[in-house]
């Protein structure tokens, strides 16, 4: 079964709209997050028409989450929501499910193609929106020069981070 793992930025785009026969997956604090918005109602609709489940992952899939966010380097800019979502990503796949994360977090975006499962920015502009740099986890030194592997300063291995995100929140 193909799914659409669906966070909050994703939803409050059309794209959801523009795909009439997809199935829908979301956390339910991505849910919660939405709660408060006037486009609960439109979220609302989506799951009484049975387009749109809620799913939690469990905790092991959670914590995979967590170690593949450490290991690209993108843990600290993440939320709970973005960890519940990548989490899913995980028990879905583990389904046999193919699995597609639909964000428009490029943090989100680039753990989930770390993860292996398909990735999709409704916005279309993923490609040319990301901008790399390494950074240390230990003394914070930073480089655009993505082949070094090592901080120059300390010898500790550098993360990769992106240089722009766009985050809608
Ligand atoms: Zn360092």
């Amino acid at each position: 079964m193909r799914v659409y793992l669906v966070d909050t930025g994703a939803l409050l785009t059309n794209w959801v709209q523009k795909n009439p026969d997809a199935r829908f997956v979301a956390p339910s604090s991505v849910i919660e997050e939405i709660r408060n918005r006037p486009s609960i109602q439109r979220v609302e609709s989506l799951i009484s028409l049975d387009r749109l489940s809620i799913e939690d992952a469990q905790e092991h899939c959670i914590r995979e989450a967590q170690k593949a966010a450490t290991e690209t380097g993108d843990i600290s800019v993440l939320s709970t929501q973005d960890i519940d979502l990548l989490g899913l990503a995980f028990r879905r796949s583990r389904n046999g499910d193919e699995v597609t994360v639909v964000s428009t977090d490029i943090a989100v975006l680039n753990v989930a193609r770390f993860i292996g499962v398909k990735i999709l920015d409704p916005r279309g502009k993923i490609s040319h929106d990301v901008q790399w740099m390494m950074k240390c986890p230990a003394c914070g030194n930073s480089t655009k020069n993505t082949k070094l592997v090592e901080c120059e300063v300390c010898g500790t291995k550098m993360k990769r981070r992106s240089v722009s995100r766009r985050k809608i929140k």
